[in-house]
């Protein structure tokens, strides 16, 4: 069989590791050449025109090329939870989230699997996939993972989390994080444009860039909306985090055991729209509550 990867190994994300894992060696993302999923459901958490009122058919992927200190997702990221599953099993439940009632399909963590999702979403669509594809990834891509899904992704949900590399280093051991988003962001827009949207609001093409807002981070925050509302204006929308919750059990650095202040968020908000912003999504009130993370229990796989 064709190898999936490069010759001289895995190369899909920045980490350009090399590991041979068509033959079970695993590099930084920790996961060999198979499908792992934690989870694939209906998901209402995302922006309004990405849940809307039936949800978006999500899959959560295990790994993660970031593994970032805080994350949210922790026992999936690290690969702790997670069932090995076919690709042709993917696309069965690309379609079955579909026949849910599914908006979209949300790939969740997606870059080193972007193959085996490649085959598996070509396989569906000649099957009779029809809805537009998320594609819900941390922003540190390769430019090997977002060639696989040229033609395929609709919508790019994108983290921007750094464009200070002393923070990227700190939090996510990429100090190379802020070039490599910025590519990553590049080329996003060149396969999927400016935002389009149908009748009910939801949205069919286009980039969402999310920024999570860190504790003691502003000057970071505001850099990274300066630099995507100023290098692409309207053309790609901002969606503003304020949920970051120190969870408990992990170990992290002193200046991120506490929550965002009501006062850090706005004053980032009221930086957006100084600038002149206005397709973007804020948070309004209190949304760090630990709930809103899944059960990461093998749910429709
Ligand atoms: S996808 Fe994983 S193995 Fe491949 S280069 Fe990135 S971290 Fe390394």
């Amino acid at each position: 069989m064709r190898s999936l990867l490069t010759d001289s190994g895995c190369r899909l994300c920045p980490r350009n590791c090399g590991a041979d894992r068509e033959h079970g060696k695993t590099g930084f993302c920790k996961v060999p050449a198979e499908l792992y999923a934690a989870r694939a459901a209906l998901h209402f958490w995302e922006e309004p025109c990405i849940s809307g009122e039936r949800g978006s058919g999500t899959v959560f992927f295990s790994g993660c090329t970031l593994r970032c200190v805080y994350c949210q997702n922790a026992s999936i990221a690290r690969a702790d939870a997670g069932r090995r599953i076919t690709w042709e099993r993917l696309t069965e439940i690309f379609l079955e989230l579909q026949e849910q009632g599914a908006h979209n399909i949300n790939l969740v963590t997606p870059t080193h699997y972007a193959p085996w999702i490649s085959k598996a979403l070509q396989r569906a669509v000649d099957q009779g996939l029809k809805l537009p594809v998320v594609y819900n990834c941390g922003g540190y891509e390769g430019e090997e993972s977002l060639r696989w899904m040229e033609g395929l992704v609709d919508i790019y949900l994108t983290d921007f989390k750094y464009i200070d590399s002393a923070l990227a280093a700190r939090y996510s051991q990429a100090p190379d994080y802020p070039e490599e988003a910025k590519k990553a962001l590049d080329r996003m827009f060149q396969q999927v444009g400016t935002p389009v949207f149908d009748g009910e609001g939801m949205m069919q093409k286009g980039i969402i860039v999310r920024h999570l807002l860190l504790p003691g981070a502003l000057k970071n925050a505001k850099a990274v909306v300066k630099y995507v509302y100023e290098t692409y204006g309207d053309e790609v929308y901002l969606s503003l985090m304020n949920q970051y919750t120190p969870l408990e059990g992990a170990n992290l650095p002193e200046s991120l055991n506490r929550k965002v202040t009501k006062r850090e968020y706005e004053r980032l908000v009221d930086y957006a729209l100084d600038l002149g912003v206005t397709n973007a999504f804020i948070q309004e009130g209190d949304t760090a509550k630990e709930s809103f993370i899944p059960a990461f229990e093998g749910t429709g796989l």
